[in-house]
């Protein structure tokens, strides 16, 4: 392993176990406040890092750095998550928990540093499972008439950039320039985008809000 990769992977390792008791919804707010000033300050310098590397064409190294990027990013919104819920801003809450899913799954993806977050990601489920109510999400059925590729700007046909890897610490994605038609909306169990949900059911005529069980609170 690279030797900046090393120092990095250490520095990690000293923030994340500093911060990490406080990682619970009965720790002090000033404690997970100051967790995610700690987490931005790393998350800034693991930033500027990954910047030098690609300038420098280093592949490797600026795939390490947007992996440190990315699973700070998810520790940082596991503290908002925690944060919000204690403020009951649970729509904000959840939408936190599925970023933190989200920049997880891609710190895994960007560089074998950060790996091993299984067990993280599967912590974070569990979280998801006991900390809300059942949700219920939708799906487009859509017809894309034109996309282009993140990295090159080309049709995703002409290129030869694979979705999801990461290169120079970019991940290639797909940028969807046209829909030509939307033909559904389905409720599904496993969507693409945890955030299209329902807000709301009606029941007895009453809009019931989905996290609180409120009427006509929308918090
Ligand atoms: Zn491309």
């Amino acid at each position: 392993m690279n030797n900046q990769i090393k120092e990095y992977r250490n520095k990690a390792n000293d923030i994340f176990e500093d911060i990490g008791k406080f990682a619970c919804y009965t720790r002090g707010i000033e404690f997970q406040k100051d967790s995610i000033v700690k987490l931005t300050a790393f998350k800034e310098d693991v930033i500027s890092e990954k910047e030098l590397a690609a300038k420098s064409n280093d592949n490797d190294l600026a795939n390490a750095f947007a992996s440190f990027e990315f699973v700070t990013e998810a520790m940082i919104s596991e503290f908002k998550m925690w944060i919000e819920l204690k403020e009951e801003n649970y729509n904000s809450a959840w939408d936190s928990l599925v970023d933190a899913q989200s920049y997880a799954s891609m710190s895994m993806q960007a560089h074998e540093t950060n790996g091993h977050l299984e067990n993280y990601i599967r912590r974070l489920e569990v979280l998801e499972k006991v900390l809300f109510p059942p949700q219920l999400f939708f799906s487009d059925r859509s017809v894309i008439s034109e996309s282009t590729c993140s990295i090159c700007g080309k049709s995703m046909d002409d290129c030869e950039h694979i979705k999801g890897k990461f290169y120079l610490g970019k991940q290639c994605y797909e940028v969807i320039k046209k829909i030509e038609t939307i033909y559904a909306y389905d409720i599904v169990k496993d969507p693409a985008n945890k955030k299209c949900r329902a807000l709301t059911f009606s029941e007895n005529g009453n809009d019931t809000d989905l996290m609180t069980y409120r009427q006509n609170d929308f918090g």
